[in-house]
């Protein structure tokens, strides 16, 4: 990739925390097993995803193994994405649709 010249982003705007118990919202705070997010903390990160998406922002992404590392909040949302839904999908389209008001839970 060519390296064009980018407006000066000093701290990302989002952080996506893969580490297992932790949220992935970047708030640092623990989930029980089988949760990725405190409750509500989904939407928190997808509007935020969806912000930096759409300033061209990348976003600081924490690996499982502690290793941290700056993408594209597309990039870092394809990262989140589920059978059930699609993280990405919903940042490339951002499209609102009154019908997907539900939360991503586990059933
Ligand atoms: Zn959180």
């Amino acid at each position: 990739m060519a390296t064009a010249k980018k407006q000066s982003a000093p701290a990302p705007a989002s952080t996506v925390d893969l580490q297992e118990t932790r949220c992935t919202c970047g708030c640092g705070e623990t989930t029980p097993a089988r949760s990725r997010f405190r409750p509500g903390h989904d939407q928190r990160l997808k509007g935020q995803l969806a912000r930096a998406h759409y300033v061209a922002a990348e976003v600081a992404v924490v690996q499982p193994d502690g290793q941290q590392q700056r993408l594209p909040a597309v990039d870092a949302a394809r990262l989140l994405d589920t059978d059930r839904f699609s993280w990405s999908a919903k940042l490339s389209t951002n499209r609102r649709r009154p019908s997907e008001q539900s939360q991503e839970q586990s059933a």
